[in-house]
């Protein structure tokens, strides 16, 4: 068995490591190499924890992690591109879950009530509380993502409930505190808690959705911190402070970005998916539709082109494609710019991910700031697969799911070609106004064939 105090240095350098692998993550160029440092940490704690640990059951320890580790394979595997939003949030729920598991066990496993100390149970009932809502919260984000369920479920009275849920397992808590570890008292802690992760994210929908997923990922990380103290492990305390504290962090910016209020998010007062519009009276006559050889033509007339990529782009998989036709227009000396929302995607930075793997270079990409004054001079925009993020309905209309949210102003370009399948919705499930202005036409395909289409027209041409 290793000595605490070499323990705790091990547990310290693990730390640092966590740190400088953070610090990497901040920007592109350096983001693999701090990945690559923080699995070094992670490595160095798991193996100190287990060397240092007195009675360890290693058959149980070998059977999870092949376990884990077969399970992890076949979903890394399996899963594809496009659902890998839905895969973090299960994880971000998984995060929870093993604190809620790991937290209860060892209250669970304290021969008689009141053997536990009173900071033990303190951390149990925070980790216990806030495991639950990220798990069962978390759960209901998969569901979303994935669109197994896309109506947002709503009723009269849910933030008195929401409030009632979340004071009660607070008092559940404090009551399993005080009487000493009293395990009915946890049960019903964590019941409480799990309903509430449910109706939290239940009537999440359009805009405050990805501030929710990022509100979930430090919650999963605050719980590993309360999980840290229960076992007493400092790693596991840094470690998870580390988790909340940037999941935290980027909530802010998501909130920001978003137009969203910081303390209603946290408090799951997001706005929910409002009213929505019958989208065929909505279109009906108005649209024009366009082909990829006149998409070509009004191209080569351009000077100015703006691309916005959206979710459509990752499920065509058209980001190559993207990339062809840009290096074809500046061969012909047209200068390409790309546009990107902050919650473009399905994911934080699944834009910038996509197009990185396409090499496409950094500085090309303009985010919500810096594009939108640059609109009014662009010749061309070429959305693909993008529709919430470009949807005026935001600016316009207050009673919409997205009012408040800021958008990419496309509409101010002279032209605007949409290149999507059909009118279906976006994510927040409303029709978008875009489609049928007078400066817009409608390149109806796959993102990524109609995005060849082009460029093998401006070849030919
Ligand atoms: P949207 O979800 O608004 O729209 C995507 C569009 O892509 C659809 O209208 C769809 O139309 C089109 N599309 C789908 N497949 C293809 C294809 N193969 N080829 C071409 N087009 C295709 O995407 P945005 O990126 O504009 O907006 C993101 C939305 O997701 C926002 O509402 C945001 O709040 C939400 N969100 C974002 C998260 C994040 O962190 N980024 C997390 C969770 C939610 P059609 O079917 O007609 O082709």
């Amino acid at each position: 068995m290793m000595q605490s105090n070499i323990a705790n240095l091990l547990y310290l350098v693990a730390s640092v490591l966590f740190i400088f692998g953070l610090k990497g993550l901040t920007h592109p160029g350096s983001a693999v190499r701090g990945n690559m440092i923080s699995a070094a940490g992670m490595f160095i704690a798991v193996v100190t924890a287990l060397v240092s640990e007195a009675d360890l059951s290693w058959g149980i320890i070998v059977a999870g992690v092949v376990t884990g580790g077969l399970v992890g394979t076949i979903l890394a595997l399996k899963t594809r591109m496009t659902a890998i939003p839905q895969l973090v949030a299960l994880f971000n729920g998984f995060g929870g879950g093993a604190s809620v598991l790991v937290a209860g066990a060892a209250i669970i496993s304290d021969a008689q009530p009141g053997a536990a100390d009173v900071q033990v149970l303190v951390s149990t009932a925070a980790a216990v509380i806030i495991g639950a809502v990220t798990l069962l919260g978390s759960l209901v984000a998969f569901v979303k993502l994935a669109e197994i369920v896309r109506k947002s479920l709503t009723f009269t009275g849910q933030k008195i409930v929401n409030a009632a849920l979340a004071a009660g397992s607070l008092v559940c808590g404090a009551l399993m505190v005080s009487t000493g570890g009293d395990l009915a008292w946890f049960w019903a802690m964590t019941g409480l808690a799990s309903l509430l992760g449910v109706l939290l994210v239940m009537p999440i929908g359009g805009a405050d959705m990805p501030v929710v997923i990022a509100a979930l990922n430090a919650y999963s990380g605050l719980a590993a911190c309360g999980t840290g103290f229960v076992l007493g492990n400092t790693v596991l305390v840094i470690a998870g402070s580390l988790v909340g504290a940037s999941g935290l962090i980027l909530t802010r910016i998501m909130c920001k970005a978003m137009n969203r209020s910081f303390t209603n998010v946290i408090f799951g007062l997001a706005m929910g998916s409002g009213q929505t519009i019958d989208a065929d009276t909505f279109y009906e006559g108005k649209v024009k539709a366009t082909s990829a050889d006149e998409a070509a033509m009004i191209l080569e007339g351009a000077r100015q082109v703006m691309v916005v990529p959206g979710y459509g782009m990752a499920v065509a998989q058209a980001q190559h494609a993207v990339r062809d036709l840009a290096r074809q227009l500046e061969s012909m000396d047209i200068s390409v710019d790309f546009a990107i929302h902050p919650v473009a995607g399905r994911m934080p930075g699944h834009m910038n991910v996509l197009l990185a793997e396409a090499d496409i270079a950094y500085d090309k990409l303009k985010d919500l700031d810096a594009a939108n004054p640059a609109f009014a001079q662009t010749d061309v925009v070429i959305v693909v697969g993008a529709n919430d993020v470009v949807n005026p309905e935001a600016r316009n209309n207050p009673e919409s799911p997205i009012a408040g949210m800021p958008i990419l102003d496309v509409d101010k370009a002279k032209t605007v070609i949409v290149i999507k399948r059909s009118l279906s919705p976006g994510f927040a499930g409303i029709p978008n106004p875009l489609f049928i202005a007078d400066n817009t036409l409608m390149l109806f395909g796959d993102g990524k064939a109609a995005i060849g289409a082009i460029t093998s027209a401006l070849k030919e041409g």
